[in-house]
């Protein structure tokens, strides 16, 4: 076998969601001998092309379109649609060395055909595992699906991996841990010495002290958590980055009823789903994370830290292996308003202390989460995959 295995890669989801950036640096770091195969079309194809790499869509609207949360008879109902993947898929893999899925209905659908392709089978896994997040069928479905028909898998955190070990009862040094990769040089690109300048081309107000919040809009990513914040904190301007990916358009109705309703609708700004995130992140004097439910990993946060600045971040899942309290960033308890507001507070009035939290982001972005360690531990991971 050539020393670069060649990779089917499997992914779900045609939106830019953390899993799909993390695939997108790796599918672009080995175009030659690889592939990606989408569950679903959308801007994701776009930018895997623009990286170079070979991009094939079989889309099913019924499979697609089964929740996380859903009932055993759901899923029934589409059984046909879910053959017809699991074939259409192992017939692709039948062509390469591994098969790396990247999501969970990639790992059903490619797992479910490993009689059919009989190639290794690599997982990695971008989830906490818990009745939060998962329905009882999905989570009893991995749990035999990761006993019985995949070979290796990888965990973004050791938050997720703990859940994995948990659920399913395997060895724990069977799992390595593999952060995500931020692109730091991204970052340092963005001449942020006028600040002004920067905003104005972003169409931010100039001189208001920015909180800056990134990610799709979703009840667990807690945007309504920083909205409440606001209405303690007088002079402070929140912006929101990010779009309702995934079906959450009435949640992102409610946040501006909700900053209505608050008093401070003018003070908050919705941005959308922006593609410049290292200009738009420089752009801001403090990065929020405000998620209710523990954060598998978050790619914000290491991003915040790249953009050298002050990062609050909510202390669940793999959040603490990110930030050390008062060290490289600010942890507060998740969904409390009012210690979200007091860190916001406390950063705004100590410009000292923010500078020297985001030196340290910036130090400890570079070193522990590289995007060359990324890629390197991951091909590693495949190597071992494919022997
Ligand atoms: N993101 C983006 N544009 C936006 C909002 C978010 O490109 O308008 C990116 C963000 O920079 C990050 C990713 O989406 O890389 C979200 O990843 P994260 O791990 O924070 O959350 P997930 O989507 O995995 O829940």
């Amino acid at each position: 076998m050539p020393s670069v295995p060649s990779v089917l890669f499997v992914d779900q989801s045609g939106q830019l969601g953390g899993a799909e950036f993390a695939l997108l640096q790796l599918a672009g770091s080995c175009t030659a001998r690889s592939e990606v195969l989408l569950l679903s079309d959308g801007p994701f194809r776009a930018r895997l092309e623009a990286h170079g790499a070979r991009v094939q869509v079989i889309n099913d609207a019924r499979v697609a379109g089964i929740a996380r949360q859903a009932s055993g008879l759901n899923c029934l109902r589409v059984v046909p649609g879910i053959l017809r993947q699991v074939r259409a898929i192992a017939a692709h893999a039948r062509t390469f060395d591994v098969l790396f899925l990247n999501t969970q209905k990639a790992l059903v659908l490619g797992a479910l055909g490993k009689l059919l392709h009989r190639k290794p089978v690599i997982w990695y896994q971008h989830d906490i595992l818990t009745r939060e997040h998962f329905g009882r069928v999905q989570l009893s479905v991995i749990k035999w699906l990761v006993r019985f028909a995949v070979d290796h898998v990888v965990a973004n955190s050791q938050a997720s991996k703990r859940s994995l070990i948990a659920l399913t009862g395997i060895a724990a040094d069977s799992v390595p841990v593999i952060y995500n990769g931020i692109d730091a040089d991204a970052f340092k690109r963005i001449d942020g010495s006028d600040m002004a300048a920067l905003r104005r081309q972003l169409g931010l107000p100039e001189h208001a002290w920015l909180a800056g919040l990134f990610g799709r809009l979703a009840p667990w990513k807690g945007q309504h958590i920083a909205l409440e914040a606001m209405a303690r904190l007088p002079g402070v301007h929140l912006v929101l980055v990010g779009a309702p990916l995934f079906g959450e358009d009435a949640y992102a109705q409610r946040l501006h009823e909700q900053a209505e309703a608050l008093g401070v609708a003018d003070r908050v700004h919705f941005a959308g789903f922006q593609d410049d995130v290292p200009a738009w992140m420089k752009a801001m004097d403090v990065v929020l994370h405000t998620s209710t439910e523990p954060e598998p990993f978050g790619r914000v946060i290491v991003e915040g830290m790249a953009a050298a600045r002050p990062v609050i971040a909510a202390a669940a899942g793999g959040v603490t292996e990110i930030v050390r309290h008062q060290r490289n960033g600010w942890l507060v308890k998740p969904g409390d308003v009012a210690a979200l507001a007091d860190a916001i507070g406390a950063l705004r009035t100590d410009p000292a202390m923010a500078q020297r939290l985001a030196d340290q982001a910036l130090v400890d972005a570079q070193t522990e989460f590289s995007v060359d360690q990324y890629l390197q531990r991951m091909m590693q991971a495949i190597g071992r995959a494919a022997r």
